[in-house]
Formats: structure tokens, sequence, C-alpha cells
């Protein structure tokens, strides 16, 4: 239970005073929370971006026009508009010994000025000053206070980053009343390790976030708020080593035997395995011999030949009379490694069959029978694989494709599949190593960095949308060479209907052209439809497939060579990666354009030139890191997986390191968080939802 003197900052934001729940869904829109309501900790957690800095309090005669300044002024007269013409401003003039400054209203209401400004008082106005008509002047001052006020004038003020409707006086109020109920806190971090690296504490930090003293007190490299990113990068690793500390001490069963239908599939390959690949199935092997369960990554470029590990990983736990499970986040993917994987399979005596939301009826009833009396060794298929009625004999081993599109929640729900089981995560979302053990740090790693021999590099040009017709007319030369050429539709906002439209009309406008040579996958289509469609082009029936980005995982057809993405400056660098990684798969070389809008950003430029410079996925990572941010990566969004609020990894990353370190040593000392800084620690975990991690704690 989380400890109850948290409950303040769980209380939801709605308890404030002046906030209802009109600004409470504002809140949980400016938070991200569109189903939650937002909290007094997302408040505070929410850190300025920048700062108004109101300490300039010069005469006026040494104001520089366009800055922000604070003034001390007398109230000299009020000239509202006249009466006729109220829309002109309403002016006060004010002075001080050195000039005279025009405070200007518009729209304002009379009564409220005069209050505000009373003739012949001293008042101190704070805002940007412009000149006008030679005159220096005010307009809308941020602040207006009297002398007795003066100490209330907060003189450095943060910006936040806000949403529409919400104004930054609000948030800032909020914020002052949040900031009333933090309560007092134990100390979780290490006092030596706060001392050396001048942390301060935590309630501390956020006060001097949020009442920043100069404009460098809101920066992510200060003290403050490198604290606090330092407790989340320690929430997160506490978990991971929690998660990590709990799988160890599940038995797993040790599946192992001779290799022998592992030598049988590797004798059916065409190919030699790499030598990455090699390693991997050893890695993979020794895990699953072991007495503990398994938890391993594996991670490798689009192409880099994961399917072929996960079948000899399969085949181990078959060989020991077990079964085993690959789940792919779509259909197209699920039905792609059933191709892969059948003849293999078929040639070293291993019973294989698919499941997804498609298969129905007699045949999915009969096909689960035998899953059940373990007449079935590996069951391929989607998130069908959860539910209630399939019933593994004995699944030993869950492999999970794309993991990144899958919540750790799924994860479990298939281990739960079977007694035991042992779990092969396989990604192609090249994670920079800064990164790696934020998000995998329960895992033990393989990586695949080279690619099978032979393949070619691939020509990449960014093409601007204007020469539309010589593209299309040189993807007609490529279709009439007998080339297969994908074409990638824009992404559209983010509404599936919309990307659909967009692909249907290129579709039939190519299809005018090329006739019957073009075909067309989207997300929309029945399972069915779109494996007709994908085989199709498969077999070279079409040559030119408008797609959607439901091409973008996984798709396998080494025939093509030629890729088309129009648009390619609203896809990100890791799509567009993954997009292009669908080329270049066999021994031809392939050309990739990347159709753009001009003008385009910066960043789009840098993007496209990135693209066109290297193929290497872990720089490509790297690049789009720096690009970006850590911001969404991994498609955070989607998936669940953890984001961070407060971290971030281009400023913070050097601490994550020490983090892991730290994670390890408390609980190697403390494994049951149960002394006083573990404790303490509980509190964190809480505050930054690692918390699920305590759950183990009790059930371990
Ligand atoms: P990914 O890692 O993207 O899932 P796949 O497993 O789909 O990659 O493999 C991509 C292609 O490379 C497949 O056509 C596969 O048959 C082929 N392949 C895999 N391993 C090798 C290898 N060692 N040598 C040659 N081709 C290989
Ligand atoms: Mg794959």
């Amino acid at each position: 239970m989380r400890p109850s003197r948290l409950d303040p900052l769980f209380a939801a934001l709605t308890t404030l005073p002046g906030i209802g729940p009109k600004l409470g869904k504002l809140y949980q829109r400016l938070f991200g929370r569109e189903d939650a309501p937002a909290r007094v900790l997302d408040l505070l957690l929410h850190l300025p971006s920048s700062t108004i800095d109101r300490r300039s309090r010069p005469d006026i005669r040494d104001v520089v026009p366009g800055s922000v300044a604070t003034l001390a002024v007398t109230v000299d007269r009020h000239r509202p508009p006249p009466p006729n013409r109220p829309r002109l401003p309403y002016r006060i003039e004010t002075y001080d010994d050195s000039g005279t400054l025009t405070v200007t209203y518009f729209h304002a209401k009379r009564d409220y000025l005069e209050q505000l400004f009373p003739v012949g008082e001293l008042r101190y106005v704070s805002g940007t000053t412009a000149l006008y008509d030679g005159m220096l002047q005010m307009v809308h001052p941020d602040r207006v206070v009297s002398e007795a006020d003066l100490e209330k004038l907060p003189m450095v003020e943060p910006v936040y980053p806000l949403t529409e409707g919400l104004s930054l006086n609000v948030v800032r109020k909020a914020v002052d009343a949040a900031l009333t109920k933090i309560p007092h806190l134990p100390e979780w971090q290490d006092d030596a390790w706060l001392e050396r690296n001048g942390f301060p504490a935590f309630t501390d930090a956020l006060t001097a976030l949020h009442r920043p003293a100069d404009p460098a007190g809101v920066l992510p490299e200060s003290a403050a708020w490198s604290r606090l990113a330092y407790d989340e990068f320690l929430a997160g690793q506490l978990a991971l080593a929690l998660v990590r500390a709990h799988q160890r001490t599940l038995p797993g069963r040790g599946s192992s035997g001779e290799g022998i239908l592992r030598a049988k599939v590797i004798k059916a390959l065409p190919y030699a395995l790499t030598p990455s690949q090699g390693r991997a199935v050893d890695d993979i092997v020794t895990d699953l011999a072991r007495p503990q369960r398994m938890v391993r990554l594996l991670q490798g470029d689009v192409g880099s030949g994961k399917t072929v590990v996960a079948l000899l990983a399969a085949a181990t736990v078959i060989e020991a009379g077990r079964q085993a499970a690959l789940m792919a986040p779509t259909e197209i993917l699920a039905r792609q490694h059933l191709a892969t994987i059948a003849p293999l399979a078929e040639k070293a005596g291993i019973r294989v069959a698919i499941l997804t939301g498609r298969e129905r009826g007699k045949e999915r009833e009969e096909m689960l029978g035998r899953l059940a009396i373990g007449e079935l060794d590996l069951l391929v298929g989607t998130h069908a694989l959860f539910q209630d009625d399939v019933a593994f004999r004995d699944l030993a081993l869950a492999i999970i494709d794309e993991q990144h599109r899958f919540g750790v929640h799924q994860r479990l729900a298939l281990a739960r599949k079977g007694e035991a089981v042992d779990m092969l995560v396989l990604t192609a979302t090249p994670i920079p190593r800064t990164l790696v053990l934020t998000y995998f740090g329960d895992m033990e790693i393989s990586e695949l960095r080279e690619k099978p021999a032979g393949r070619q590099p691939i020509d990449t040009r960014a093409v601007a949308l204007e020469r539309l017709n010589e593209v299309v007319a040189a993807v007609g030369r490529a279709v009439d060479e007998g080339k297969r050429v994908y074409w990638v539709c824009p992404l559209v906002e983010e509404s599936e209907m919309s990307d659909l439209a967009a692909a249907e009309d290129r579709f039939a406008a190519l299809k005018k052209q090329f006739g019957e040579r073009v075909g067309i996958v989207h997300g929309q289509m029945k399972g069915a439809d779109k494996d007709r469609a994908m085989a199709r082009f498969a077999a070279g029936e079409t040559q030119l497939l408008v797609a959607t980005t439901v091409i973008e995982v996984g798709v396998d057809v080494p025939a093509a060579t030629v890729m088309v993405i129009e648009h390619a400056e609203r896809f990100g660098l890791a799509q567009l990666h993954q997009l292009r990684g669908r080329i270049g798969r066999g021994q031809e070389r392939s050309t990739c354009l990347l159709l753009y809008r001009a003008p385009l950003s910066e960043t789009a430029k840098a993007r496209l030139a990135i693209m066109r410079d290297t193929e290497d996925g872990f720089r490509i990572a790297e690049e789009d890191l720096r690009l970006r941010g850590e911001g969404d990566l991994l498609g955070t969004k989607q998936s669940g997986m953890p984001g961070f609020k407060v971290a971030r990894i281009e400023v913070h990353g050097r601490l994550l390191a020490a983090a892991r370190d730290d994670a390890a040593l408390i609980l190697s000392r403390d494994p049951g968080l149960a002394t006083p800084r573990g404790e303490a620690l509980r509190h964190l975990l809480y505050l930054f939802e690692r918390d699920e991690a305590i759950r183990l704690l009790r059930a371990g």
C-alpha cells in the first residue's frame, strides 16, 4: 500500500483551491493523462521551461526598450478612451525622477484600473517595455504591486509549457498551492552522494525549480533538476532490479539436449549463420539449460536475421519435449514468421501452427486440442495467443517479437500460459547504449550486429515533391525492368482513416498509369486480404505495392529493391529506418527515394541527411536521440513503456549508470527494502510510478 503520507501528492488537482472540473480537464491534457485525473504530483513534476527575469530595476531613463523591467513609478493621471471610442487604449501616465512611462491597457475596466493605479501613489510595474511614438510605454504589465506587496513580486518567474486554454498565471497560482501540499518526506538518497553532487533534498529541489532565484535555476543542468532526474533514474533502476531479482528467484526448468533438433534446422538453412547469430544461439542455449528463468533480449537491426535465431531457441526446448510460442504484434508478421519457419520446421520434424484472430471455429478448436495434448511443438500467433482457451501442454519458451509494441503485462500474460516459462524478446528497434539500461535493465542482451552476407548497400536520395512526375516515371521504368517497388504513403494526422484515403488516392493514380501491376495493402484491410496482397507482391504478380505504414515492421520480400516514401519529412528517423529496412534484403542493389515537401524544417532536413548518410541502425538511433531527446524513441506512447517525467537523457544520461550501480548495491544490502532507507525508497518508487515492483517484493 502507498504510504499515507504521500496522499496529498496523489490527491486530484481539483482539490486545490480555484481548480474546478474544467481546469482539471485542461491539466489532464497538459500532462497527457487523458483517462486519469491530474494529480498534485503531476503539477509539481511539470517543470518550468524557462523564466521571466524581472530583476532589472532601472530608472525610466535607463530602460532598454523591448526588455523586461520592473519600474518604480508614481501615478500621475488616467487617460481613459473617450466614451464614443471605447476601442482606443486606456493610458495611465506615470513618472519617476528620470522620466515618464505610459502604461497602456486595451479593453480595460475603468474601475479596476483606478483601483490598481491610485493617482499620486507609488506602484511597481513589471513587464515588457516598448517605444511608441518616441515615448516609453508598457502595454499590459505582467505585474503591478504596491510598495507593501513588493516582496511578493517574484523577481524571477518560471514559465511553464502550456496547453490551449491554460494561462501562465493560472498555472503559476496552482503551482504555488501545490507547493504547500508537499508533505515531510524521508530522504531516500545517500547523504554522502547528495553532498558530493551538491544535490538538494527532494522538496527543496521542487521548490527551487518552481521558485527559481535566477534563470539558471530552472535549467535541466541545475542541481535541483539533476537531483530529480537521479531520483527518477534510481526509481526505474530499482524497479528493474527488483523485477530481475524476482525473476532469478523463480525456478526455471533446464531445457537441454544434444542439440540434434537444432542441427537439423541448421542443416535445412540455405545459408550459414552469421557469427553473431551463432553467438546469440549459444547464449540462449546456455540460458535455457540453466535452472533459472531466462529473460533475454535479442536486439538486431531489421534484416539481421532474428527469426532463425528464434526458431533455434524453440528447437532447443522442443527437443526437450516441451513447447514454444512466438508472438508477433500484427497478423502480417505472424504469417510471415510462419512462412519462414514452416519449411525449416518441416525438414526438422517440428510441428508448427498459427493462431491469430482469423482462425475460428472447428479448425481452431482442433488445433487447440492438439496444442493441449502436445501434438504441436510451436505456436506462432498474435495477441490471440492470450485468449483464455489457449492452453499448452507444457509451454517452456515464449518468444515475443517487436516487444516495444507489447506492454510488460502482455509479456507476463503469455508467460502465465506455462510453468517457469523462459522468455526471449526480439526487437529491431536499435537502442542507443545509454538507453538499453533504462528500458531493458531487467534482461540479458544478445545483439546481432552484422547483416547476413551478400547484402548490397541502399542508395538513398531525397527528392522534392515537385518532382513527383519524374519519380513516377522512374518507378515505371523499374517496374518495366521487372523490379518490385514499395510506395509508402504519408502519415496524415493520427487517424488511420485519413492515412487510408491518401493511400487509396495514390493507389488509384498509379493504377491508372500502370494497371494491374499495382497492389495496395493497409491496416483497414481484412487479414486474409492483407495476406493476399502481400503474397501477390512477394510472388511478383503485383510489382508496385502501395502501402501505409503496416509494412513498417518485419515484412520480408527480398526481391523488393525500390522504395518510395511519400512525405518522408513527416516520419521520424526510427520509422524511416524501419521502413527502408524492407528493401536491400536480397543480392541486388536497392534504391530508396525520400519524397519531401519543401520547405523542410531544420530537424527534418537533418533527418533526411542522416538517412542518406548511413544505414547503421545504431548510429541512426543515436542521431535520433540527439535530434529529439529521448521523447518517443521507442514509441513509448503506444506501448506504455516507461517514459521519463523529468529526466532528460541528453542532459542527465551520465547519471544513469550510477543509478544502476546504486540500485544493485541497495538491493544487495536490503533485498526486501525493509531498512529505514528501504522504507524511504518505497516512497520514491511510488512518486515515479515504479511501485508495481513493490508487489513483487511482497509476493516473493
Ligand atoms: P529480422 O531480424 O528483421 O527479423 P529476418 O529474420 O526476417 O530478419 O531475416 C531477414 C532475411 O534474412 C530473411 O530472408 C532470412 O531468411 C535471411 N537470413 C537470416 N539469416 C541469414 C544468414 N545468416 N545469411 C543469409 N540470409 C539470412
Ligand atoms: Mg523480424
